[in-house]
């Protein structure tokens, strides 16, 4: 890796189900286009500091470490606590088995409330092995923070910001010139501002399907937010199997602008 120069690996761009879908016989999900096989979505920054941050545990985790040769995690950062984005946290273990201390979840408070309830041998491991021992492969060793507003991660500058997404909201974050906005069915005024102000070389945004969508962005309403943010380059992620490779990419070639689908295992990178 350059000098000044951060990365961002696309470890999983498809929605909730994953693409191909089980059982489902569309023509992307049937496809024998690498570029429409999709994992959960989930991101894995590698800093100019040489640090790696992950950003999501899904439930495709361990596969997507294996096959980008991923063998460490400084950090993790959690966007919300629903299934496609927290339930391969346990594939995290072997990383720690290793390491002196916990590997920091970065989170906000009532995700982390989430994440307790739903993981308690993790994250209230006292009270849950209060009169019993812990046996067999052990636990993954994670500790939560609580992310405030330009909260620092392995003292890295992020910004943060919660995105509307159904009953609950979404971790969006801004560190250095990169932007992460998925899983929102909106972006609120205020930080549309700070994204156009922060002349990102690369934001990626959630972008579900065609049709308008109850609690994600649809493929008008992304446009038209990576339009006004202006970022270089925006990459669409989360898709679902209605969004084929080939001919989205060829559909937004002919934009004054540059956005385009990502596929699993893309790198991108992005300056200071
Ligand atoms: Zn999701
Ligand atoms: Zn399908």
């Amino acid at each position: 890796m350059k000098n000044n120069c951060n990365e961002v690996v696309a470890l999983g761009t498809g929605t909730s189900t994953g693409i191909p879908m089980i059982g489902c016989s569309c023509k992307v999900c049937c496809s024998d286009n690498p570029k429409n096989k999709r994992y959960r979505t989930s991101i894995l920054l590698k800093t100019s500091s040489n640090k790696t941050i992950l950003v999501d545990t899904t439930p495709d985790l361990r596969s997507q470490f294996l096959e980008n040769n991923i063998v460490d995690c400084d950090a993790c950062i959690i966007t919300h606590e629903h299934a496609d984005h927290v339930h391969g946290i346990d594939d995290l273990r072997p990383l720690t088995f290793a390491k002196q201390s916990p590997i920091p979840v970065y989170t906000y408070d009532l995700c982390a409330d989430h994440l307790r309830e739903k993981f308690p041998y993790i994250f209230k491991t006292k009270d849950h092995f209060k009169n019993k021992a812990v046996l067999g492969g052990g636990i993954p060793k994670l500790e939560l923070h609580s992310i405030e507003q330009d909260s620092k991660i392995l003292g890295e500058d992020f910004e943060f910001f919660l995105l509307p997404h159904g009953h609950t909201k979404t971790l969006s974050f801004i560190h250095k010139k990169f932007g992460f906005a998925v899983d929102c069915k909106t972006i609120p005024r205020p930080w549309i501002e700070k994204l156009k102000a922060s002349k990102l070389d690369l934001f990626i945004l959630d972008c579900v399907k065609r049709d308008p969508h109850q609690t994600h962005l649809h493929l008008d309403a992304a446009l038209e937010i990576a339009k006004e943010v202006g970022a270089k380059r925006t990459g669409l992620i989360h898709m679902g199997h209605e969004l084929e490779h080939e001919h989205m990419t060829q559909e937004l070639n002919g934009l004054d602008f540059d956005v385009f689908p990502l596929y699993d295992r893309q790198i991108l990178t992005y300056g200071e």
